[in-house]
């Protein structure tokens, strides 16, 4: 992939008025994807936006501050036609616009929370081989390219450097990264704004659980079923009964921001998995749902048989978990899923008037558990134990008359509340 020259640059915008209206694009102003053959200004679901500076460039320490914005000029000006240059898929993306001049900014990093406006992809080292990831399936699981950190300090040190973006740290399986800490850190510690965690959750990681436990982070891990045969399927993993482990200390950390995933493929459109995944979620109480089809690279287009399940698992988790789902993909704005919105929607309006799951008044959620019940079950397993321990049974032996008496006067004051 080429990356735009300086020679392209600041020129063709000069000659602009601040009053000319031209085509520009919050990603371009603001974004930054950190892929893994260099940074660009996004990754739209199967589309990515031309290079800004490459790999070898920010290996070899030659990228600077101006560097950086004088290339999103010249990618400005090719998409305008006031230049030569690749535009990439940017001329048919709908998330391009139309402002004055004066209102193009092109010196910040960040600043606004785009969806996956900073995305953290420059590795795809993991340790499953989905099905439906293009990097496992090419053979292209990848460590760590190069700094990221370093980029983000030369906006730092200009004072260009905002806060309140929408971050995906992704990968590759970030739980695996040696820098994970260090990264989340410093994205943490400068007030970047929501980081989205992506984890396959196969793999504990403390730093994730403690981020989790102080609401500091959204943690997104991508389920797709509730079967541990579809699973080892889909993901070449036989690591389910991990996943659901960490999952369980995860949401036992008391966090809002747990999210879970479900990406539509072949392999995993069946009724079983429908169902499963329904029964786990009522079991995890995640905050989210997200509802995602398996990525239509190439030639590809997204099966119908595949939007009619997204309505149907959509209107399932609706009416049963009581939760809306989100459509991950709402912010991609090339063509292909446009259509796919489109089709979700028509989709979704037949399922919910045909009411496969009853009618209303008919249907039924399951109730949360309360915070009463949640202290009845810990005080019941602190006096499990209790009564378990060689200090109770020194105290009070086994067939003793002060057993009997402790036992009547248990059921008559604690053991009374406990069994309301
Ligand atoms: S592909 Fe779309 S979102 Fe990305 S930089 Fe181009 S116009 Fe913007």
């Amino acid at each position: 992939m080429k990356t735009f020259t300086q020679t392209t640059t600041i020129a063709p915008l000069a000659r602009l008025k601040p009053d000319d209206v031209i085509k520009t694009c919050n990603y371009i102003e603001k974004g930054s994807c950190f892929a893994l053959d260099g940074v660009r200004s996004c990754v739209m679901g199967t589309v990515n936006a031309p290079l800004l500076v490459s790999t070898e460039e920010l290996n070899a320490g030659t990228v600077t501050y101006e560097m950086v914005v004088e290339r999103r000029q010249a990618l400005i000006a090719a998409i305008n036609g006031l230049a030569e240059g690749d535009t990439g898929p940017c001329l048919t993306c709908a998330n391009l616009v139309e402002r004055p001049f004066k209102d193009v900014d092109l010196s910040c990093l960040g600043g606004e929370p785009l969806t996956a406006g900073m995305n953290i992809q420059y590795y795809t080292a993991c340790n499953q081989r989905c099905i439906f990831c293009c990097f496992a399936q090419s053979g292209q699981l990848i460590k760590a390219q190069y700094d990221m950190l370093e980029f983000l300090e030369l906006f730092r040190k200009a004072g260009k450097l905002r806060g309140n973006n929408w971050i995906d740290f992704s990968g590759g399986e970030p739980a695996m990264l040696k820098e994970f800490d260090k990264v989340l850190n410093y994205l943490l510690d400068h007030n970047l704004g929501t980081v989205v965690v992506y984890s396959n959750a196969s793999l504990f990681s403390q730093t994730i659980h403690d981020a989790l436990k102080n609401d500091r982070i959204i943690l997104t891990t991508s389920l797709d079923t509730g079967l541990a045969s579809t699973y080892a399927k889909i993901r070449r993993s036989d690591t389910f009964p991990k996943v659901i482990r960490n999952l369980i200390r995860y949401r036992n950390t008391g966090t809002q921001r747990l999210w879970l995933k479900y990406v539509i493929c072949e392999e995993n459109r069946t009724e079983d998995d429908l169902w499963s995944f329904v029964l786990t979620m009522l079991a995890l109480r995640p905050n989210k749902v997200l509802i995602c089809p398996d990525f239509p690279y190439g030639d590809r287009e997204i099966p119908e048989a595949t939007v009619t399940f997204a309505a149907r698992l959509w209107h399932a988790i609706e009416q049963l978990v009581g939760l809306t789902p989100v459509d991950y993909t709402t912010d991609f704005g090339d063509p292909k899923w446009i259509k796919y919105h489109a089709d979700l929607c028509a989709a979704l309006g037949k399922v919910r008037k045909e009411k496969p799951f009853g009618k209303a008044g008919e249907v039924q959620r399951l109730d949360y558990p309360g915070v009463a019940h949640v202290v009845q079950q810990r005080i019941g397993r602190v006096r499990g134990a209790l009564w378990q321990s060689s200090l109770r049974k020194r105290w009070i032996p086994e067939g003793s008359a002060r057993r009997q008496r402790v036992i009547n006067l248990y059921q008559r004051t604690l053991g009374r509340l406990l069994a309301e």
